[in-house]
């Protein structure tokens, strides 16, 4: 079909997922049980937060007109209470954070800023009408929606649902998405492989990327690369929501992925991506459903499927955007490739993320390298050298 530029043949699958996608169905699930997942309901705030104004530091609840000056500390208000009169000019309550604030005080004076003397606090500071004082609903009002569907869950936002009362929530189910090795040399993981044989590496991966990106992963036997054998895990994988298959799209004699998928009516939205590792990607539908043909090597494997299938499964667990996690660090050394190819190379970030240390490695079969990586660089195709020293675009591993 085409050869799309990294950008390209990201918006592709963007596009076409949003376009294509199925709304997913809806479970009930247990609230500390609905980490990661994608919230199916807009969620209201059930009161005011605050529900009253409150101090949000430790001191004394006064009138900011009375000073400078001194005024008399006529009782105190701690968190779980309420100051049950009501507080004139010339008159302070003592409180704590989180404490109400009194009627008729309009601000709050630090514990730090007054000089105490018996019943008596005094300060020759101004102080400013509401400091130190969250109004009532100055973080959300009652009814307003502070959530909305397509939100992946975290712990924040796990916190805000358990602050409005919710002890369950309803989270979008997970699209399976089957996986589907290819290859007369892979043999299973328990297996003690002849020297022309690999173990079934790709399989293990991806079932832990699927389940990382939100998707429920259903493993397939490995197909050995002949027709009849490859057509029929294929065809038992679009039965799934989404196929992932590893190998057999390169050029090879062997590599009948992409002939079988057309036999089986495949629209393929692309087929090569100017990326390394990854160059001979395919993306297409089959029968309603998406498929990603990732080539096979390890490597090429691994960062496919989170340049592109992870956002394919974040779209289809109804997740309302998706994005690639990255950002920029220092080289700690120059950095040169040939232009033409975006290319994601296994790197080491140090500890406090700033610098980024490009690793060696013997090319996209090299599974030690990317298992000691903690993040990619990113080289983008219209450029040769970064100087030591300069930003790079950093990929999150
Ligand atoms: P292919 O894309 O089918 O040409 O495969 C490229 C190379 O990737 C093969 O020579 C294998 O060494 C390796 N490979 C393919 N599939 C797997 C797999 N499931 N697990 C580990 N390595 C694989
Ligand atoms: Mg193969």
């Amino acid at each position: 079909v085409a050869a799309l530029r990294f950008s390209e043949a990201r918006e592709s699958v963007l596009r076409e997922v949003s376009a294509g996608r199925s709304a997913p169905s809806k479970d009930l699930v247990e609230l500390c049980a609905s980490s990661g997942r994608i919230l199916a309901e807009d969620i209201a705030a059930d009161r005011d937060y605050p529900p009253l104004a409150r101090s949000v530091r430790d001191g004394f609840a006064v009138r900011a007109a009375d000073f400078p000056g001194q005024v008399r500390v006529i009782g105190e208000v701690r968190a779980g209470d309420r100051f049950s009169g009501s507080l004139r000019s010339g008159e302070a309550v003592e409180i704590m954070t989180g404490a109400p604030v009194p009627d008729g005080a309009d601000a709050i004076i630090m514990v730090e800023h007054i000089k105490r003397d018996g019943d008596f606090i005094t300060t020759d500071r101004p102080v400013k009408l509401n400091e130190f004082i969250n109004p009532q609903g100055s973080e959300s009002e009652r009814g307003q929606v502070v959530m909305r569907s397509g939100e992946r869950l975290d712990y924040a936002k796990i916190a805000m649902l358990a602050t409005v009362g919710r002890t369950g929530v309803l989270v979008y189910s997970k699209p399976r998405a089957a996986i589907l090795a290819t290859g007369d040399e892979i043999v299973e993981i328990g297996e003690q492989p002849l020297d022309h044989q690999v173990r079934n590496s790709n399989s293990a991966s991806l079932s832990v990327q699927v389940a990382r990106a939100g998707g429920m992963a259903e493993l397939l036997p490995v197909a050995r690369d002949n027709y009849e054998a490859t057509r029929k895990l294929i065809e038992r994988g679009l039965e799934a929501d989404l196929l992932l298959l590893s190998g057999g799209v390169s050029a090879g004699k062997y590599d009948i992925v992409e002939k079988v998928l057309a036999e089986l009516g495949a629209e393929f939205f692309f087929d090569r991506v100017l990326i390394q590792p990854g160059q001979p990607l395919v993306f297409g539908r089959a029968q309603g459903k998406f498929f990603f043909g990732l080539p096979g090597n390890p490597a090429s494997t691994m960062i496919t499927f989170e340049l592109f299938a992870r956002a394919a499964i974040e779209l289809m667990s109804g997740s309302a955007e998706t994005q690639l996690p990255l950002s920029y660090a220092r080289l700690t050394r120059e950095f040169h490739h040939r232009p033409g190819l975006t290319r994601f190379l296994p790197a080491r970030r140090s500890s406090d993320g700033l610098e980024i240390t490009p690793s060696g490695w013997q090319g996209s079969g090299d599974v030690g390298a990317m298992a000691r990586a903690n993040a990619y660089i990113v080289a983008e195709e219209d450029r040769e050298l970064w100087a030591k020293g300069e930003l790079m675009r950093v990929l999150d591993k």
